[in-house]
Parts: structure tokens; C-alpha cells; sequence
């Protein structure tokens, strides 16, 4: 909004009347100066622009629009600019005194150096300028800007001015507020004192008639400021506040800048309604908006264009109209207002970024990463499982071949075992024969009967071990960990395997290590390991061998394993074999299924341990069993 129509022109008539009355000799000065001008300009030299403020140069809503018309000009000048920036400080007073010692100010200042052009920002600049410029700047050109439609005095306009002009249509800000807020009962209406504002009083009355009772208007302009705020605090309900314009209040008190706006915001228990675009996101919930940036784009273009050379009088406008609508977000959440009952057209801005839209990014990042472990646990998960059952079903299978191994091992033993029965079985026979004999005499030896009937028990007892050992190792039993002693276990195997040994002329030796060899495993596959590499042992010692038959067995502790040696005299491995005797169905027997020692490892493996064949540097071959101790 800018200055008040009355009193705005001067007459070309009274032009001449004050041009007699200052005489001749400020005639020449502004004659001669405008001809300086020209010639600063051919050298090349700044241009100087002249810009007129209203109230003040920090005042809303001009301020931002001066603003932008200095960086349009300093970003489009081909020239070097001289901005100099002079304030009308009449327009803040209801009774405002004497403008004469401004405007000699003025005319001192640019006595014979005219600016080049002068930009009026408001109606009370514009209106200065144009009663003001046949005594200061009668050849220079003016642009009359921020001005509203209805405050330009055309008929005092002259072929150097041009003018960039709005519209304000506040039936249109009126019916936004009923659009969006439709239970709405009145509208404060907060308007300043200065008189530029009491004309906006008057022409908002005025053009608010067509709203009839559909709207209480309350008018708060008697106010002071601060009376205003606390009314503001306490509006009744379905009321709403409009923001007319706030620089001089009833009480004379100046308001620059956004302070008055932000105060009655902190207060204000009601929305906040404006068309003036400088106020837009301190406060104000929006509506149909003032263009600012059209205003200032079409003062600079008109500067421009003047300073080029063009007449002024070429250089048309029309008046600027409300842009698009366009509201602040924030304040549409402050009060509740729902998106749906904008206008389809309008615009909004200031919108805070949920969380997700704020740290998108990171949060696909996120999800990603989760899914991706998700995924890659549950197939851990798939696989551990798999493998379990493996597991599971390769035990059932080693179980099953070692059973089946077992009855072929135990297959080779059966002659020895059976001789090695019929060795007890026949000598009971024969003790209990010379029992019977003894008995049938006159006087029977008590004694030597007791001595018989004693051997017999302990050949008994070896039989019923031979055949107990037997049934144990032929036992089939799914694979099954348990705590044993290791030297036990050997122990076993060796006593089962002594009847062959003994059959085929061959020392068997077991020597176990003097402390306990604790492991977890299965005892009955354990021992058929050891039963294996003892025949085997044997198996490698034939009748050809001239020197000592002997296999020998021993534990040893090593460290934090438990260690089984065979031993035998046999002629050993052939170096080539070394790396395969392990291998299935690796045999160099003529009978040989070549799985003994295949079994043998796998068994070993499963129990976390190892095996590994050697030759003895003094002959024969060494096999290692290495078993992990418990604690
Ligand atoms: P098989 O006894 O049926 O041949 P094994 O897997 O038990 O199957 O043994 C594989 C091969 O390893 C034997 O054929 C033999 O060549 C060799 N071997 C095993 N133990 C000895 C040993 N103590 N001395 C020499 N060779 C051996």
C-alpha cells in the first residue's frame, strides 16, 4: 500500500511559478547539470541512480521490495551503478511538518549534478517525487514503483515517468479466508494510524461492502500496538486476524522490519491472514499474494531500458495483479486447516520434511542392510540346518558302514577266535576229566581238585571274555558320543585282536600311558579304529618276515591330545602308497577291500581328531591316532 491521493500533484502552472520564484540561476544549475550527465555517461562513468524510500529504508513491506530492486539493477547494469538512497520521513507523521527543508536538502545536493534516474519506492515517495521534481530533477526520469493502481495521480504524469503499479483486490483475500476457514464469524482487521494507512481503512470499508453481514469486521486501528496484542490473545472464538500493514500505530510508535508481525503471531490466539507478500512465512497463513518479484523485475527492466536510452513514455505496464495462491504449511498445521480446502490452483510452501522424506537415504540404507542380514541369517539358519541333517545322515551311514567293516574285520578273526575258544573250551574239558578221575580214587586231593576247579573257572572267564568282546564290537549301535577313557578303550581292542596274534606267531604289545586319557567319542568305532590298524599290522608281518614279529601298541599324552601308536615289523609302506593309503578302496592285498583305513579316518574325523600313516626309520610301518583330550 502506498501514499494518499489528496494533495498529490503539482500543476505544470505552479511548476513555473516556483521555477520564476527560485530565478534563473537554478534554471542554468539543473540545465547545465543534466548536460553533465550526458557526458559522464558518454565517459563511461557510474550512472547514479536516486531511490526515494516512504517511511524508512528498513520499513515492511517496501524495504523488501528496495531490496530487490538493488540486486536486480547491480545484477543486470552494464554500467557501474552510484546508488544513493534518500527517506521521506513526512509520510510517518499524521501532521507532518514543513517538507521544504528536505527538499532544499535535496536541491542542494544535486544542484548541477542531477541523478540520472530516480526510483520512488511507495505511494508517499511517488507522490513527493511528482510534486518535487520540476524544482529538483526536472529532466530526469522516474520510475514510480510499489505503488498501488488506485494511489497513482495519472493526470499530474509526464512523458519521463513510468510506472509499475499493482492491484489489490481485498474481496478476493476475504473470500480465501472464508474458503479455508468457512466457520469463520469475524475478522480483526490490523491496520497502523499514518495516514497512508487511514486511507487503506477507507478504501478497505469501501471495497468490503459487497461481503454485506457475512462477515463482523473489527477494526483495531484506534489501538496501540500493544492494545492490539492483547486483544489479539483473547479474539473470540471463529474469529480471525487480518495484516493490513503495522508502521505507525495510534499511539505514534513505529514499527520496521517483521517485529510487529512476529509479536502478534507469539500472541495471537487466531490465524494470522495477509495478502503482503514481505510478510509471507513470518506468520501468516497465506492466500492470494502480492507478486514481488514482478514488481521489482519490472522496475529493473524500466531502469534498465531508461538508462540505455529508450523514452520513457515507450515503457507500458499494467497493473500487477495477485499471483497464485500460496500458503505457509506451517501455519495450515498450527490451525488445523486441511490441504483439501485450498484452492486447486495454490501453492505451498515452508513444508517440513517428515522423518522419512529427511533421511530417506539412510533409512533404504537401513532397510536395506537389515533385509539383507535378515536374509543372509535365515539362510545361516537354512544351511546350518541342512547341514545338521547331513550330519545326522552322514553318522547314520558311518554307523552302518563301520558295522558293516566290523563283521568283515571280525570275518578275518573268526579261525583265530574259534581256535581261541576251543583252547579254553578243551582244556575245561580235560581239567574237568581229571576232576572226575580224582574223584573216583579212594582218597581224592582235595586240594588239587580245588587247583582244577579253579582253572577251569579262569578258562571259562577267557572264553566268555573272547565272546563278549565279540558280540560288543559286532554290536550295531548308532553313533554315540560319550565320555570314556581312552586307554580302555585300546585296552579292548587289543585283547580282542591277542587270540590272532597269538594264532599267527606274533607279539602283541600294549603299553598305556600311566595317566587317564579322557576324550569324548564312541567307544565301539574307537576300538574298531585300533582293531583295524592292528590287523592290518599283523596283516604286513606274513610268514616271509624272517626278523621280529611284533606289533606294539601305546598311548602317550601330547600335549592337549591324546595319542594312539601301532607299531608293527612288517616291511612298511611304500612311499609312493604314503598319500593314499586313506583313500577308498586303496588296497594292495589280494583279498583287500581297501576301506579299512578310509573308514578308519572318517571315524577319526568325526571325532575331531586325526590320523596319519609313517615309516619307522628302523622298518615297519607307524600309524598315529590323535584324539583331542577333554579339559
Ligand atoms: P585293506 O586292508 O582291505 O587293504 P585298508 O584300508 O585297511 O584296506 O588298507 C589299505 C592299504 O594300506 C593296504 O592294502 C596296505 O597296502 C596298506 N597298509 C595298511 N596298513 C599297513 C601296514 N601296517 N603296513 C604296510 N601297509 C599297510
Amino acid at each position: 500500500m502506498s501514499g494518499r491521493r489528496s494533495g498529490v500533484s503539482v500543476k505544470p502552472g505552479a511548476v513555473w511559478v516556483a521555477w520564476l520564484g527560485l530565478g534563473l540561476l537554478l534554471t542554468a544549475c539543473v540545465l547545465s547539470g543534466s548536460a553533465d550527465a550526458a557526458q559522464r555517461s558518454a565517459r563511461g562513468e557510474p550512472k547514479r541512480v536516486l531511490i526515494l524510500h516512504s517511511f524508512g529504508r528498513e520499513f515492511r513491506p517496501w524495504s523488501e521490495y528496495a531490496r530487490s530492486i538493488k540486486a536486480g539493477l547491480e545484477q543486470r547494469s552494464s554500467w557501474p551503478l552510484d546508488i544513493q538512497e534518500h527517506t521521506l520521513l513526512s509520510a510517518r507523521f499524521n501532521n507532518p511538518g514543513p517538507e521544504a527543508p528536505f527538499v532544499e536538502y535535496l536541491a542542494s545536493l544535486y544542484q548541477g549534478a542531477p541523478p540520472d534516474i530516480v526510483i520512488s519506492i511507495g505511494a508517499p515517495a511517488a507522490r513527493f517525487a511528482q510534486r518535487y521534481r520540476a524544482k529538483l530533477f526536472p529532466d530526469t526520469p522516474m520510475v514510480l514503483t510499489v505503488v498501488e493502481e488506485r494511489l497513482v495521480d495519472r493526470s499530474d504524469l509526464t512523458d519521463n515517468d513510468v510506472v509499475v503499479s499493482a492491484r489489490l483486490d481485498f474481496m478476493a483475500v476475504f473470500d480465501n479466508i472464508l474458503r479455508v476457514l468457512p466457520d469463520t464469524k469475524a475478522v480483526a482487521i490490523v491496520i497502523g494510524a499514518s495516514p497512508l494507512e487511514k486511507f487503506w481503512i477507507d478504501a478497505l470499508k469501501r471495497d468490503l461492502i459487497p461481503l454485506g453481514n457475512r462477515l463482523e469486521l473489527v477494526w483495531l486501528s484506534d489501538l496501540s500496538f500493544q492494545e492490539i496484542l492483547e486483544r489479539a490473545a483473547k479474539l473470540p472464538p471463529h474469529t480471525v486476524l487480518f495484516w493490513g500493514l503495522m508502521s505507525v500505530d495510534a499511539a505514534g510508535v513505529m514499527y520496521e522490519g517483521d517485529l510487529a508481525l512476529r509479536s502478534l503471531r507469539a500472541v495471537a490466539n487466531a490465524p494470522i491472514f495477509s495478502y503482503q507478500d514481505p510478510f509471507f512465512g513470518g506468520g501468516t497463513v497465506g492466500g492470494p499474494m502480492q507478486l514481488t518479484a514482478e514488481t521489482s523485475r519490472k522496475t529493473v527492466d524500466a531502469v534498465m531500458r531508461i538508462l540505455g536510452g529508450e523514452k520513457p513514455s515507450a515503457i507500458k505496464y499494467e497493473p500487477i495483479e495477485f499471483g497464485r495462491p500460496k500458503y505457509d504449511w506451517r501455519e495450515l498445521q498450527r490451525w488445523g486447516i486441511s490441504e483439501t480446502s485450498l484452492p486447486p490452483n495454490s501453492e505451498i510452501l515452508f513444508r517440513e520434511p517428515t522423518i522419512w522424506e529427511r533421511y530417506r537415504g539412510q533409512m533404504l540404507l537401513i532397510a536395506a542392510i537389515i533385509l539383507v542380514q535378515a536374509g543372509l541369517i535365515s539362510g545361516l539358519l537354512h544351511e546350518r540346518n541342512g547341514r545338521r541333517v547331513a550330519e545326522i545322515e552322514s553318522r547314520r551311514r558311518l554307523a552302518e558302514l563301520a558295522h558293516a567293516n566290523r563283521y568283515s574285520s571280525v570275518g578275518e578273526l573268526t579261525t583265530s577266535i574259534a581256535h581261541e575258544l576251543n583252547q579254553p573250551l578243551g582244556s575245561i574239558l580235560t581239567n574237568a576229566e581229571t576232576a572226575e578221575l580224582m574223584l573216583q580214587g579212594n582218597s581224592p586231593d582235595i586240594n588239587e581238585i580245588r587247583l582244577i576247579l579253579a582253572d577251569i573257572r579262569r578258562d571259562d572267564q577267557r572264553a566268555s571274555e573272547v565272546i563278549r568282546r565279540l558280540r560288543s564290537v559286532l554290536k550295531k549301535t548308532p553313533f554315540e558320543i560319550k565320555n570314556i577313557e581312552l586307554n580302555e578303550t585300546v585296552r579292548e581292542a587289543v585283547g580282542l585282536a591277542r587270540a590272532v596274534a597269538e594264532g599267527r606267531r606274533i607279539t602283541l604289545i600294549y603299553t598305556p600311558v600311566l595317566a587317564d586319557l579322557r576324550v569324548k567319542g564312541d567307544p565301539i568305532q574307537l576300538q574298531q579304529v585300533v582293531l583295524n590298524l592292528i590287523i592290518n599290522a599283523m596283516d604286513a608281518i606274513t610268514d616271509a618276515n624272517a626278523g621280529k614279529r611284533e606289533v606294539s601298541v601305546w598311548t602317550v599324552r601330547a600335549g592337549k591330545e591324546s595319542e594312539v601308536n601301532v607299531v608293527d615289523t612288517g616291511p612298511g609302506v611304500a612311499a609312493s602308497d604314503l598319500a593314499h593309503v586313506f583313500d577308498p578302496f586303496f588296497s594292495t592285498k589280494p583279498q583287500g577291500m581297501g576301506m579299512g583305513l578310509a573308514i578308519a579316518r572318517t571315524i577319526v574325523e568325526a571325532h575331531h581328531g586325526t590320523i596319519n600313516a609313517t615309516n619307522q626309520q628302523a622298518g615297519g610301518a607307524r600309524f598315529t591316532i590323535r584324539l583331542p583330550l577333554l579339559g
